[in-house]
């Protein structure tokens, strides 16, 4: 899909750079340094050529004479004999009008010496330094030019390439009816440009992971069938200083000169973490890269048609200058599919696999509350695969089922090997959950039992389905959730009368609603409604900070122990009460590893059979 693709030259281009360059040193520089070269002869033939008057100069060397003749068309030629031991020789010279010197041991030239022990050094170094910073460049998708170097990753998608449309989009209308919007103007940009309206220069698309946002993105550049640039807000915080700076601006050279076009920035929040936050330092290289994103926005000219969409998951921490008037001043919530959107998203997904007649989107998306579009995705593939596994020619209720587990629980862990022993507890357990959720009136059904372990370390779970789509939750609703998840660890305890580790899921589970309940719901007596903790960010898991002192907290704690300890009562008497069910269901379980709901309530609504 890249279109710009800048060739990186290989590592043997550089190695044979390299070669080369010894080749030059060594044809040019180094004869310079060596001796030149000479011609031995006897010192008779010395003495002779002296006489001719053939010797141009000499140098009297420690155990050698050098000399120079010249020959008849005025070259030179370097010979050298033995030294002997001719008193005379200082006055044959003299007479023969030659110039002579004795010379100390030849040593290189000063000036070669200091090229040779600092500057070639210092050559080497830097060609080193630079061919190391080109790879990394080659890298991170640079050019392979050190003036190049900070150019931006951004891939060109043009607009066959997205090939996305609203069409693919499954749900999502509101945020669809948004972007809907910016789709018309980059069509018909003139519309806007005579009424005077400000068309906004960015927008941003916030909600969890998988969600839908990038392909938000690629459906309004496709619609609009204008060019598609992408980046990711990490990949603009470079080990070099400066780099990530230099990527805006390049991104939105790039982007200008494609204009009109979409620039979309995937993970804002990297760059654009709020400047305080990052202490009285900061991140130099961060900041700097938002202020040139700054920069930049306020710099291009809306009317161009340089549409910036950009997302996040935790908007609150974005720096509040980019969400002013004239940046990213448009917020698009994508959230989580509902109950229709999760089976639009199934859907759509499925009109690429060959599905059986009988496959029920709506069972599916029932199972799957709080599955985000990219794991409803994942489930229809996931589905296809182990249809193509068993030998099917098409996907079918049952490949759905499984695959749903698989995406949400981990993949089914048939090899490995559990006891006898534990298996009758984890039994006990997963009955346990069930028949108290089924004993109270305000828990959602029982839809699937099951003691086949998962890869994700579930050694067994009970899967309860919402008969429809649930946004508030009651008291009573709470109270009976946190009761059921009791359920599992009570069974344990009313039938072996001990304990194991396979509630600490359990309990994580119960603690966190029974804690909600308290500082979040407004449920308890003793602190009515008010606000003990504040959810810091709502897309990413919910994690809360407290607002209270350190005494009001452990009242709170004390609070959620009591609400924990009356439901884990609770669910041990609801278990002694229907101790022979609890043994049947049990049994059965064991025998048959997975049962449905409807198994679960035949055998728990028919008479005892003793
Ligand atoms: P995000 O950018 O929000 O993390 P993506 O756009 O990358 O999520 O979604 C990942 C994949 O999940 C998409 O490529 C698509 O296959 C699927 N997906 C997510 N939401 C939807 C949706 N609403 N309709 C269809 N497919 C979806
Ligand atoms: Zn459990």
């Amino acid at each position: 899909m890249k279109i710009q693709k800048n060739p990186k030259k290989p590592l043997i281009y550089y190695i044979l750079v390299s070669v080369m360059v010894v080749m030059v040193l060594n044809a040019f520089v180094f004869p310079l340094i060596m001796e030149q070269k000479v011609s031995q002869v006897d010192y008779g033939t010395f003495l002779k050529q002296i006489e001719q008057g053939k010797v141009d100069s000499v140098e009297i060397q420690d155990n050698q004479i050098g000399y120079t003749v010249l020959d008849g068309s005025g070259r030179e030629k370097v010979y050298v004999t033995g030294k002997m031991d001719d008193p005379d020789l200082v006055n044959r010279l003299y007479d023969a009008n030659v110039k002579f010197t004795k010379v100390v041991p030849k040593e290189a030239s000063p000036f070669l010496k200091f090229i040779l022990a600092w500057i070639l050094p210092l050559v080497i170094f830097i060609a080193v330094g630079q061919f190391l910073m080109r790879k990394m460049a080659g890298k991170m998708g640079g050019g392979a030019n050190a003036m190049t170097f900070g150019k931006s990753k951004a891939k060109v998608y043009v607009e066959a390439q997205t090939g996305k449309t609203f069409a693919d989009v499954a749900g999502q209308e509101e945020a669809k009816e948004a972007l809907q919007e910016i789709v018309d103007f980059l069509h018909n940009p003139k519309k806007y440009q005579e009424i005077g309206a400000n068309i906004p220069k960015g927008a941003l698309l916030v909600g969890p992971p998988g969600t839908g946002k990038t392909l938000l993105a690629k459906a309004v550049a496709g619609e609009s069938k204008v060019p598609f640039f992408s980046i990711s807000g990490s990949e603009f915080v470079e080990m070099f200083v400066g780099m990530g700076a230099a990527r805006v601006r390049d991104l939105f050279k790039q982007a200008q000169e494609k204009a009109p076009c979409i620039v979309f920035i995937d993970e804002i929040d990297t760059i654009g973490k709020s400047r305080t936050s990052g202490g009285p330092s900061g991140n130099d290289e961060r900041e700097q890269t938002l202020n040139q994103l700054l920069t930049e926005m306020d710099g291009f000219d809306a009317d161009k048609g340089v549409v910036i969409l950009a997302a996040t998951n935790r908007p609150e921490t974005l720096d509040k200058a980019l969400l002013r008037p004239g940046r990213f001043d448009r917020r698009v919530p994508v959230e989580l599919p509902d109950l229709l959107g999760r089976e639009q998203v199934l859907k759509v997904h499925a009109q690429k696999v060959k599905m059986a007649d009988d496959v029920d989107f709506n069972a599916i998306a029932r199972a799957t509350s709080g599955a985000s579009g990219a794991d409803l995705a994942n489930m229809i593939n996931e589905g296809a695969l182990r249809a193509v596994k068993m030998g099917r020619k098409e996907v079918n209720q049952s490949d759905l089922e499984e695959s749903v587990e698989v995406v949400l629980a981990g993949y089914q862990r048939k090899n490995s090997v559990i006891s006898m022993k534990d298996k009758l507890t984890i039994s006990y357990h997963e009955i346990g959950h069930a028949l108290v959720a089924a004993k109270q009136s305000h828990s959602a059904p029982v839809h699937k039992i099951t003691i086949i372990p998962r890869t994700s370390g579930a050694l067994g779970y009970t899967m309860q389905v919402e008969e429809g789509e649930k946004v508030l939750m009651s008291k009573e609703e709470a109270l009976d959730k946190i009761t059921t998840f009791m359920g599992g660890r009570a069974a344990e305890e009313v039938i072996f009368n001990r304990v194991t580790s396979g509630a600490s899921n359990d309990i994580e589970q119960a603690t966190k609603i029974a804690r909600s309940m308290v500082t979040r719901f407004g449920m308890s007596e003793e602190f009515d409604m008010m606000a003990l903790e504040t959810v810091n960010n709502p897309y990413l898991g919910g994690d809360t900070s407290l607002l209270v002192s350190s005494e009001t907290a452990a009242k709170i704690d004390d609070e959620v122990l009591k609400i924990i300890k009356t439901c884990h009562q609770k669910a041990i008497q609801i278990l002694e009460d229907n101790k022979p069910k609890l043994h049947e269901l049990t049994k059965y379980l064991l025998e048959k590893e997975t049962i449905t709901g409807e198994e679960f309530m035949t055998i728990l609504e028919a008479k005892e059979s003793n």
